[in-house]
C-alpha cells in the first residue's frame, strides 16, 4: 500500500546547533507546502529530544537509527556533541559514518511502506554519505549546512584546499574567494592549522564534503540581504542551486522582546542536564528587568564549547572591573569534569557572591534561555563563540558581538561579522589563548558605550541587519507574500519536484 504524499528524509549531524535549525526547516517546508511527510531521522536519544520539543507538530515524523557510543570507544550515551569533550569530537565523526548502514536500511523499510523512494534526503553537511544512498536509491540529494554562506564556502574551501600548507606566509587567500580577501594562519583552530591533507581530521572533512559536493541542491541557513559575498562566493563555488532559507530561528525570535519558546512554552530541553528551563527562564528575565535598556553583556559559548580556568578567571577579573552588568553562562573549564570540582578552583575567590550581592552579574550554570535573553531590552552586547545560531539569534535581535571563536567555521564568521558586517569587535580567538582581564575590560567598554565611536556603528549596523533579518523571516506567516526565505523556499521545492532523467 503506497502513501500518497512524497517523503522527505531529514538527517541532521549529531548535534545541538543542527538538530535546531534542521527541526525549523521541516517546520518550514511543512507550514508552506502541505502534503509532504516529513521524518527526520537520527540517533535514539537526538529523537528524544525531538520528540520533546515538537509536540505541537505532530506531522513532522521522528526515525531512529541503532547507535551504541562504547562501540566505538566513545562514553556511554554520545550521542551528541553536547556531551563531548574535545579530543573526542574526531571519534565520534569518525563512528557517525557508521550510520550509513541503518539509514539504508530505514531508507528502503520506506520504499517498501510507501511504493517508492523519497522524493528527496536532505542530508548535514558531515554526512556526506547520505548523498551515495540517495542517489542509489533514485531520491533528490540535498545538502543543508546549517551555518552561513560565509563560513560553509571558508570552511570548506579551507578543508579541502588546505591553502596554509601551500605558503609559507602568514596570510593566505582561499579558492573561491577573491583575492583581496586574505585569511591568517593564526585565526585557524588548532586542528586545522595542523591538517596536512594526512591526518584524520582531513580524511573526515574532505571525504564528507567532497560527497556532499555531490548533492543536486544546496540549502543554507542564511538571509539572501545579509550575505552578499559569501553567498556569490559559495554559488560560484558548488555550482549547484543554493537556497538561501534561512533564518532558521524560531517563528518567536522576531519581535524583539516577545520571544517564547520554538518548541512549546519551556519545552527547549537542555541535553546535558535533561532540565527544562523553566526556572532559568524567570531569574533571567526577572533580573534582566531590574537592568536598563542595552546595559547588560550576555555571556555564552554555545552549547558544546568552554575555556580554560585561566581564561576563565581573566575574564572574571575583567568583569568585576569593568562593572557593566553580565549573564554568563558557565561551564567548567577544560579539563574539570562537568559534575566534580567546584567553582570556586576557576573563578577568582569571592567572585559569585560579590556578584550576586552587587546584582552585577548573574551566573547562569551551563544553559540558559539565550533567545529571551538576547531579545530582552536590557542586552546590550553578546560576548560569544559566534556559532551561527547564536550569531543569526544576535543580530535578529539587533544585539552586536563581541567575538571570540574556537572551532568549526566560527573564525571565519567572526572575520565576516567584522569586515563585511561591521558588528563585532573580536576579543580572543581559540580554545587555548592568552586573554587579560584589562583587554576583556577594553572591549567590553567599547562595545556596550552606545553613544559614541564604534559602539554607537556596531549597535546601528546590528540594528538593521536585525531588520533585514525578521524581514526574510517574519512575514514566511503572511503566506501570500513575496519575502526573501519563502522565495527561496519554494525555489528549493520547484527543484525536488522536477523530473531528472
Ligand atoms: N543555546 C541556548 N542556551 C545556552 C547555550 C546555547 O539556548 O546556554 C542555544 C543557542 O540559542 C543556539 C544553540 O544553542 O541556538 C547553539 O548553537 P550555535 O550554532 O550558536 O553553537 P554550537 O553550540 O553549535 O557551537
Amino acid at each position: 500500500m503506497g502513501s500518497e504524499h512524497e517523503h522527505i528524509l531529514m538527517l541532521p549531524f549529531l548535534a545541538q546547533g543542527h538538530l535546531i535549525p534542521f527541526l525549523e526547516l521541516a517546520r518550514k517546508i511543512h507550514q508552506r507546502i502541505a502534503g509532504f511527510t516529513i521524518t527526520i531521522v537520527s540517533t535514539p536519544l537526538n529523537i528524544h529530544y525531538l520528540r520533546s520539543t515538537i509536540s505541537s507538530h505532530s506531522n513532522i515524523y521522528l526515525a531512529e537509527l541503532p547507535f551504541c557510543s562504547t562501540d566505538h570507544g566513545l562514553q556511554p550515551d554520545t550521542e551528541n556533541t553536547e556531551k563531548l569533550s574535545a579530543n573526542n569530537l574526531l571519534t565520534f565523526c569518525h563512528a557517525s559514518v557508521t550510520l550509513e548502514a541503518p539509514f539504508r536500511n530505514l531508507v528502503h523499510d520506506i520504499m517498501e511502506q510507501d511504493g517508492r523512494p523519497p522524493l528527496c534526503i536532505i542530508s548535514d553537511v558531515f554526512f556526506g554519505w547520505a548523498v551515495n544512498v540517495a542517489k542509489s536509491v533514485g531520491s533528490k540529494s540535498v545538502t543543508f549546512t546549517t551555518c552561513g554562506a560565509y563560513g560553509t564556502a571558508a570552511y570548506m574551501s579551507f578543508w579541502l584546499n588546505l591553502p596554509h600548507r601551500h605558503t609559507d606566509c602568514e596570510e593566505f587567500t582561499l579558492p573561491g574567494f577573491p583575492d583581496s580577501h586574505r585569511f591568517h594562519r593564526s585565526h585557524l583552530h588548532q586542528s586545522a592549522k595542523a591538517a596536512d591533507g594526512a591526518d584524520k581530521w582531513s580524511a573526515f572533512m574532505q571525504s564528507q564534503i567532497s560527497l556532499s559536493l555531490l548533492s543536486q541542491v544546496w540549502l543554507c541557513n542564511t538571509v539572501e540581504e545579509i550575505e552578499p559575498l559569501g553567498l556569490e562566493v559559495l554559488r560560484k563555488y558548488l555550482k549547484l542551486p543554493v537556497c538561501a532559507v534561512g533564518p532558521l530561528l524560531s517563528s518567536a525570535a522576531l519581535k524583539k522582546g516577545s520571544y517564547s519558546s520554538p518548541f512549546g512554552s519551556n519545552s527547549h530541553v537542555c541535553q546535558r542536564t535533561g532540565k527544562k528551563p523553566g526556572i532559568f527562564h524567570k531569574k533571567c528575565l526577572e533580573w534582566l528587568n531590574i537592568h536598563g535598556p542595552d546595559s547588560v553583556v550576555y555571556i555564552s559559548f554555545g552549547s558544546q564549547n568552554t575555556i580554560s580556568a585561566s581564561q576563565m578567571r581573566e575574564l572574571a577579573l575583567g568583569l568585576e572591573v569593568c562593572g557593566k552588568p553580565f549573564i554568563w553562562v558557565l561551564r567548567p573549564p577544560i579539563r574539570f569534569d562537568m559534575k566534580g570540582e567546584s567553582r570556586g578552583g576557576w573563578l577568582p575567590e569571592g567572585f559569585e557572591k560579590r556578584m550576586t550581592d552587587s546584582k552585577q552579574g548573574l551566573l547562569v550554570h551551563n544553559w540558559a534561555p539565550q533567545l529571551e535573553i538576547l531579545a530582552h531590552e536590557s542586552t546590550g552586547a553578546f560576548l560569544s563563540h559566534c556559532g551561527w545560531n547564536s550569531v543569526l539569534e544576535s543580530l535578529s535581535q539587533g544585539v552586536p558581538i563581541i567575538g571570540w571563536p574556537m572551532g568549526a567555521e566560527q573564525t571565519y564568521n567572526t572575520k565576516m561579522l567584522v569586515e563585511e558586517m561591521g558588528v563585532c569587535e573580536v576579543l580572543a580567538r581559540a580554545v587555548q589563548c592568552d586573554v587579560a582581564g584589562k583587554e576583556v575590560k577594553r572591549v567590553i567598554e567599547l562595545v556596550m558605550d552606545k553613544k559614541k565611536g564604534k559602539g554607537l556603528e556596531m549597535k546601528k549596523k546590528a540594528a538593521e541587519i536585525g531588520e533585514r533579518i525578521r524581514a526574510a523571516a517574519g512575514k514566511d506567516q503572511d503566506h501570500g507574500k513575496d519575502v526573501p526565505s519563502i522565495k527561496a523556499l519554494d525555489q528549493f521545492v520547484r527543484t525536488i519536484l522536477t523530473k531528472t532523467t
